[in-house]
């Protein structure tokens, strides 16, 4: 049975022990949660967890949007590990909390939720987003079978951000180099999708990161490719904000 989880709002939260914090690339870190307080959280990797982490300057808890980037048993085979890959983009108390946090802490959040998942039945599919929309298309090309077609780019800092994309799908990958160039500042994305020649038949495009920049190349793909919104999936996943 699942420990009395603490509540936030209305919502039955989960306390979940750090075991392992891993420099995936400069930029990213993983954070795996081994817990027996995850049996039973039927997470599917993509999804969304909301986690509470403290703020630093106001040192009130806040809380952030992470994905599942995967959900199994540890190597133990007795118990659940979650891992949640964060970018550390620079102040925010989630990136603070990530260049901070050490094994045998704890981390709470609420979730998942979400349903997106890549049609079985599409022709083709294209992934498109920058760093933060990483973990969810590496869990959602997983997803793909051996045949299927795939196409993603991802816009990062610089080759060291380049992360494999497993599976058995083989997907064709596009990574934009944005260089010095801050997050959100590049139209990167959007030159590049513009000049894509998608493949024949009916594709799925999944398309997030950026809040603007996903909202331009939403307007685009709309209106000057006519693309069908029933196949377009756009999630804001970030913008500006003052601290
Ligand atoms: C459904 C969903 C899933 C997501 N999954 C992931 C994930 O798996 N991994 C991940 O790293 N992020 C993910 N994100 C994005 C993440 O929630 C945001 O980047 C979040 O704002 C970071 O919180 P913070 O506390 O570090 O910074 P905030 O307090 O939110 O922001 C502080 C400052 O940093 C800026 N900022 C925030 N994020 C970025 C960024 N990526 N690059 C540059 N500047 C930034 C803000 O504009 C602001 O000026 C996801 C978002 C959504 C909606």
């Amino acid at each position: 049975m699942r420990p009395q989880a603490p509540v936030r709002g209305r919502v039955a939260s989960t306390v979940a022990m750090v075991a392992t914090v891993t420099q995936l690339t400069p930029r990213m870190t993983r954070v795996r949660l081994v817990d027996d307080s995850l049996v039973g959280l039927a997470a599917i990797p993509g999804q969304t967890l909301k986690i509470y982490v403290p703020d630093l300057v106001s040192e009130l808890p806040v809380s952030r949007d992470y994905t599942v980037r995967d959900y199994t048993l540890d190597d133990d085979g007795a118990r659940p590990r979650l891992d949640i890959d964060v970018v550390l983009h620079g102040e925010g108390p989630v990136a603070d909390w990530a260049r901070r946090v050490r094994p045998g802490e704890t981390l709470e959040f609420v979730g998942p939720s979400g349903r997106y998942r890549p049609d079985p039945q599409a022709d083709w599919h294209l992934f498109a987003g920058d760093e933060t929309a990483l973990p969810a298309i590496q869990a959602y090309v997983a997803m793909l079978p051996a045949n299927a077609c795939a196409l993603a780019y991802l816009e990062v800092a610089d080759a060291a951000e380049e992360q494999p994309i497993p599976g058995v799908a083989r997907p064709t990958v596009c990574w934009l180099h944005r260089g010095d160039r801050a997050p959100g500042t590049t139209t990167l994305l959007d030159d590049a999708l513009r000049a894509v020649a998608l493949p024949p038949g009916q594709g799925r495009i999944w398309l997030a990161g950026h809040t603007p920049t996903v909202r331009r190349i939403r307007a685009h793909l709309l209106n000057e490719r006519a693309i069908d919104r029933q196949t377009l999936y756009v999630k804001g996943f970030w913008d500006r904000r003052p601290r």
